[in-house]
């Protein structure tokens, strides 16, 4: 049973000095109790009290990381079965599948097409990190030459798949340094693999036959000394998958059996026939509680919704996604070009700029601190009232960078014309559109 919050504080330091990366260690050890921080943070705990915070300070998830450099990623790490007790953490990370049979010009091509896929969102680059090599024939030779062009040629993550430790190992030696993924210890293998997972530091996936096996796997390996798992439950059949995502997941949270306290890991594309099923499975466990989804290729049309899916999912429904508070320019806006203010909610932001830019009337869009809120919410909670916009407006910076007194606020906020007048009295403030989507019309005939 862990540790609430209150007792874990009282076995901390209190000195509130802040190196653990939260301003105080109330707040820190709120942190450990719901699994969302570590204690090796914490340089300053007594090493009486770190074997007391053991068991409490460990996530009920282990956070595991896999690869590195810019596709680095993060699986695990959950506190709740559903999103809306919380949030989830760490998102699914998404693999495609490659056997070491591949011939050079074909592993190029598929390497450049699948660097190619990477979409803009909401200011976020969403993008796949896995490639999953599948050591085909047990030419190790060949397993090692595909690992090191992966690891070497591409800013993809590993997933090293095969039953032989020994190719493995070869494997390793090429792609160490991208973290790789070591896929799996099995009944037959777990002392070989869990050496090897040991000596070099890497993550292990461990596979069973069923939810019973894996925790006598994991249990012999955790005993070796080994942390960073990853849990495949050995099923293919989607609703026996499903089933044991949700077991898994539970058994970890709620009845925290730390035998399953690990991310899992899953492969669609052992399990559908065509790419319309895999798609559909791929995103059941991305809702259900895969760490890590594999798939038998990235094609645009399948990856773009999971991706998408993915960031719905794994967004703090308690956090609106901002941008930073400031003037931004939008072409290459001179001192006459128009002056449009807003919200910083990501949304407002992206939507606004991109009509924006599609006028190619050069402009300066500045944005406001509301909290996250959009023009609407943000104007009735009072956080985009005259008064404040008009402050702001003065105090931004933007005076000296046009020689007008002109601003132009959204038409869904006319009502605080008045207010920012009387804040901005030598400012003509201009009602604008209210729908975006007319934002180009409006500065095209203002710029006539
Ligand atoms: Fe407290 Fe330790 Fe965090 Fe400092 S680093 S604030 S002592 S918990």
């Amino acid at each position: 049973m862990g540790l609430t919050g209150i007792e874990i504080f009282k076995m901390l330091p209190k000195t509130n000095c802040g190196e653990c990366g939260v301003p105080t260690c109330l707040a820190f050890a709120m942190n450990l109790a719901s699994g969302k921080a570590e204690l090796d943070a914490c340089p300053y705990v007594s090493d009486e009290a770190k074997e007391k915070l053991a068991e409490a300070s460990a996530p009920p998830i282990r956070p595991v990381s896999i690869g590195a450099g810019t596709r680095a990623l993060k699986v695990g790490g959950e506190t709740v079965m559903f999103r809306h007790e919380k949030t989830f953490y760490n998102q699914t990370g998404l693999a495609a599948l490659i056997t070491s049979d591949i011939d050079a010009g074909a592993l190029e091509k598929k390497l450049k097409e699948w660097n190619a896929l990477q979409y803009e969102r909401v200011g976020l680059n969403l993008r796949p990190e896995l490639v999953a090599l599948k050591d085909a024939k047990g030419d190790v030779q060949a397993f090692t030459a595909v690992a090191k062009k992966v690891a070497e040629e591409s800013e993809f993550g590993l997933i090293l798949i095969s039953e032989s430790p020994d190719a493995l190992k070869a494997a390793v030696e090429v792609s160490a340094f991208k973290k790789p993924l070591l896929y799996a210890a099995t009944a037959e293998n777990v002392e070989d693999m869990g050496t090897l997972a040991k000596e070099s530091g890497l993550p292990l996936a461990v596979k069973a036959n069923d939810i019973e096996g894996l925790i006598g796997l994991t249990d012999k390996l955790t005993g070796m000394g080994l942390k960073d798992l990853v849990l495949d439950s050995g099923s293919r059949e989607p609703k026996q998958v499903f089933e044991d995502q949700v077991v898994m997941r539970r058994a970890a949270l709620k009845a925290g059996n730390r035998s399953l306290g690990f991310p899992t890991i899953t492969f669609p594309c052992e399990m559908a026939g065509n790419l319309d099923m895999e798609t559909v499975l791929a995103s059941m466990l991305i809702a259900k509680y895969a760490g890590i989804v594999t798939l038998s290729d990235f094609s645009g049309e399948s990856l773009f919704p999971l991706l998408l899916e993915r960031l719905n999912i794994f967004t703090d429904p308690q956090r609106p996604m901002t941008v930073t508070e400031g003037i931004y320019e939008i072409g290459a806006p001179d001192e006459n070009s128009p002056v449009l203010v807003t919200t910083n909610f990501s949304l407002t932001y992206f939507i606004v700029s991109g009509e924006i830019e599609g006028s190619r009337v050069p402009s300066w869009l500045l944005i406001m601190d509301t909290e996250g809120l959009s023009v609407m919410t943000a104007w009735a909670a009072g956080k985009f009232a005259g008064d404040a916009v008009g402050m702001f407006v003065k105090k931004c910076g933007i005076a000296d960078k046009v020689s007008h007194k002109k601003v132009i606020i959204p038409g869904y906020a006319a009502a605080i014309s008045g207010e920012m007048e009387e804040e901005l009295p030598d400012w003509n403030v201009m009602i604008g559109p209210r729908d975006a989507s007319l934002i180009p019309k409006f500065l095209k005939e203002m710029a006539q």
